[in-house]
């Protein structure tokens, strides 16, 4: 029997945490650790308490309750998201992974539904990266990735300090920031982001993995010049030559995957003067997609295009790889979960693939690892007019709740 969510409370939850640093034009500012994020923890505590959870909250902020199973010795399966938002963002971007993860408790507890292993639910610190960086830092530091010591060092732009920030808000936890025991599986719903499910009017989208991404800068030495009296052929250009790699790095995506992006997102050209030829100019590239090979061709054939720029302006130029990370496959046990979840509840889904990063990212470095993603209408996201109709948020919430009981093992 499929677990039912009761939708007109699983809605108004929704509605009631977007009141908590809501916008005037109906999106969410609720940075992290600032006194919103609070008021969102504050009210997250009281939902879980209500729920019967036991709550801990970690060193690091990340806050967690469990339900027990009935296997003592089973692993516990942890279902959640983040309640933090980009600055004037949208109001389902991870506080909707969060809400179905409270609401399959309450289902649960609704229906009298026992599982074998434990589940806990997880509202992670940081995700949006936007006050303080790295984005993911919470569950970064959970699995290991990130030094604890680092990132209670990071700033924001006003000088305020992650610790300081986290104690001041109440939220620094007695437990350490690192999980105590295996886990069976991490489930997440997030929204897209993303046009893909809209484009196939597909309902629930069961995410089989994470793109991978290359980034990195590069620079142009030419000569500055008068613009009147140097004539063309003198000319050593480092504008037109990186104008000429950033056309290839928007052209190269199109000849390798489907799923392949290209993006320059930042440019420096000095002196940066009407009246000179541009000496210097650095700028970044961007790719992201499903396959290792394919983001390591991308930056092959882009580095390519700057060589031979170079040479058809006589320049200098050297490049920096700023970041890499490997293209996440979830396991077959969790995407096989949600397919089956969606399937029974008679959905129409299709297996997707993420083209942004999430806390599930780093979560997988350490056990089986699935998602679901609802229908973002337009693919918009970070933005006041992101949206996602309840139907479409109420389908992907019950998909990843039937997942999770699955994964659970729900005992008659
Ligand atoms: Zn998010």
């Amino acid at each position: 029997m499929p677990v039912r969510i009761a939708k007109d409370r699983f809605v108004e939850t929704m509605q009631t945490q977007a009141e908590i640093g809501a916008t005037d034009d109906g999106g969410l500012h609720r940075l992290t650790l600032s006194d919103e994020d609070k008021a969102v923890r504050d009210w997250f505590a009281e939902q879980m308490a209500a729920a019967g959870l036991e709550m801990r909250v970690d060193e690091f902020g990340n806050m967690f309750g469990r339900r027990e199973g009935t296997d003592p010795d089973a692993k516990p399966v942890l279902v959640g998201s983040h309640l933090d938002s980009q600055p004037y963002g949208g109001i389902y971007d991870g506080a909707l992974g969060v809400v179905a993860a409270l609401e399959l408790i309450r289902a649960l507890n609704d229906h009298d539904v026992d599982t074998a292993h434990p589940i806990e639910i997880v509202n992670w610190t940081n995700e949006e990266g936007s006050r303080f960086q790295p984005a993911m830092q919470g569950s970064g530091v959970w699995v290991g990735a990130h030094d604890l010591a680092t990132e209670y060092a990071a700033t924001d732009v006003d000088g305020a300090v992650f610790e300081d920030e986290l104690e001041r808000i109440g939220y620094k936890g007695d437990v350490p920031c690192e999980p105590s025991e295996e886990y069976e599986a991490y489930l997440e719903l997030h929204v897209e982001q993303g046009p893909y499910l809209e484009e196939n009017d597909k309902q629930v989208g069961v995410v089989t993995g994470i793109v991978g991404f290359t980034w990195g800068a590069i620079t142009f030495y030419g000569e500055a010049d008068h613009s009147g009296p140097t004539p063309m052929h003198y000319r050593q250009d480092a504008l037109v030559a990186a104008a000429d790699v950033i056309t290839q790095i928007r052209r190269i995506p199109s000849t390798l995957g489907e799923r392949t992006v290209g993006t320059t997102g930042y440019i420096d050209a000095k002196p940066n003067s009407i009246n000179i030829i541009p000496d210097e100019v650095t700028f970044t590239w961007g790719f992201r997609d499903p396959s290792d090979d394919v983001i390591e061709e991308a930056r092959t054939r882009v580095l390519e295009e700057a060589s031979a720029a170079a040479e058809r302006e006589d320049l200098e130029w050297e490049y920096e790889d700023r970041m890499q990370a490997p293209a996440v496959t979830f396991a077959d046990t969790c995407v096989d979960a949600v397919q089956t979840a969606a399937d029974d509840l008679e959905y129409d889904s299709m297996q997707i693939f993420s083209g942004a990063g999430h806390d599930a990212t780093h979560m997988h470095s350490i056990c089986d690892t699935g998602m679901v993603f609802a229908v973002s209408e337009n693919g918009k996201s970070h933005n006041e007019s992101e949206y996602t109709s309840w139907d479409d948020c109420y389908a992907a919430a019950s998909t990843i709740a039937n997942a999770a009981v699955t994964l659970a093992e729900e005992v008659d």
